[in-house]
């Protein structure tokens, strides 16, 4: 139905580019045009093969993800009706490991926010990053005692926790749970980076006594001043995932925070109306392998891809023909965990990172 649907718009955007396709045609297939986002922002379910990210986590997409339910004991998912609950297993599994352990750190569980579309890819609203399943955003309000109905979690706001003038957290709004929290996320080896707020940075940097190694992985960056964004770093089984460049090795509270409290970061946009990059994005933009990605079959239904702990299996439903995902090196996806152990430490390596500014 999918693919339907999918051949459908390709079909009504073939007519939009008749006349454009006619003329250049000779030039590139008409197809190379078809926006990325469009196409993985109509995806309703994962790609049900081995988990595997391709290419970076602003630019790419994932095969294997899994949802990460609703609600669980210890978190309750945000804005259900986007549909981004999907992530790479591992990244699924840890944020139910970090509820658990924020809430034994006294923190009273997660609202979850956006972790990623059932591929992954560009997304139709919001988010330069969030492609590879290894990207999750995590509120900063507490979770209510209660379950909220599924409208409430459509509206409900979030605490903005950074004054939006001086850059500097409000603090009548911050808690050492706050701190706790994100000393917690930062403890797993796992994740490379959490973004927040440059105001919540300089808190931690004013604030934490003791051991302050873990501020090394707290990366100011702008928005971030309602969520906390936990990047875990490219998984075993995936040859093809762009790993991101280290942090750097100091706390990060010297120069390049400063640098936040100027006025250069908050100039506003020359060119406010330029076209993001996910405007612009086509599927000959992303790896190739986001192609088959996306023709890959889905599981017969959500829940048969929802995570329930322990090892997910993807399971295709029957589906004639169905495309397997093109091979990749040879040695790097023999030995393909059966099960991914979401404690596996990620190699370091030097990649240069992109600087998407506001807005992205
Ligand atoms: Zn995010």
């Amino acid at each position: 139905m999918e693919t339907a649907m999918r051949l459908g718009k390709r079909s009504q955007l073939a007519a939009a580019f008749g006349l454009l396709a006619l003329t250049s045609l000779a030039v590139r297939p008409a197809m190379a045009e078809e926006r990325a986002k469009d196409l993985f922002g109509a995806m309703k379910l994962p790609a049900a093969t081995a988990p595997q990210s391709f290419g970076f986590y602003s630019k790419g997409c994932f095969a294997g993800g899994v949802a990460i339910p609703m609600d669980g004991p210890t978190w309750q998912v945000m804005r259900p009706s986007r549909n981004r609950r999907w992530g790479h297993p591992a990244m699924i599994a840890l944020v139910e490991k970090l509820s658990r352990d924020a809430v034994a750190d006294g923190w009273p569980g997660l609202l979850i926010g956006d972790i990623a579309q059932p591929r992954g890819g560009p997304m139709l609203t919001g988010h330069a990053s969030h492609q590879i399943g290894l990207d999750a955003d995590i509120w900063l309000t507490p979770m209510p005692g209660r379950p909220l109905s599924m409208a409430r979690r459509e509206t409900m706001s979030a605490t903005l926790m950074v004054d939006e003038k001086t850059h500097l957290v409000k603090d009548a709004r911050w808690t050492s749970a706050h701190t706790r929290l994100l000393k917690r996320a930062a403890s797993y080896p796992e994740v490379e980076r959490i973004l927040v707020n440059p105001g919540i940075k300089k808190k931690l940097c004013d604030t934490v006594r003791g051991d302050r190694s873990w501020l090394r992985k707290i990366r100011p960056f702008w928005g971030h001043d309602y969520h906390f964004h936990m990047r875990i770093g490219c998984q075993p089984g995936s040859p093809n995932c762009k790993a991101q460049e280290a942090t750097p090795a100091d706390d990060g509270c010297g120069k390049p925070l400063a640098w936040w409290f100027t006025q250069e970061p908050w100039r506003p946009n020359k060119n406010p109306d330029a076209p993001k990059a996910r405007d612009l994005m086509t599927m000959a933009n992303l790896p190739r392998e986001c192609r088959a990605v996306l023709d890959a079959p889905g599981p017969a239904s959500v829940e048969a891809a929802t995570y329930h702990g322990g090892a997910p299996v993807a399971v295709a439903a029957p589906e004639p023909e169905a495309p397997s995902l093109p091979a990749t090196a040879a040695s790097g996806t023999a030995g393909l965990p059966g099960m991914v152990n979401a404690f596996t430490a990620t190699p370091e390596i030097g990649v240069p990172v992109p600087r998407p500014r506001p807005g992205n």
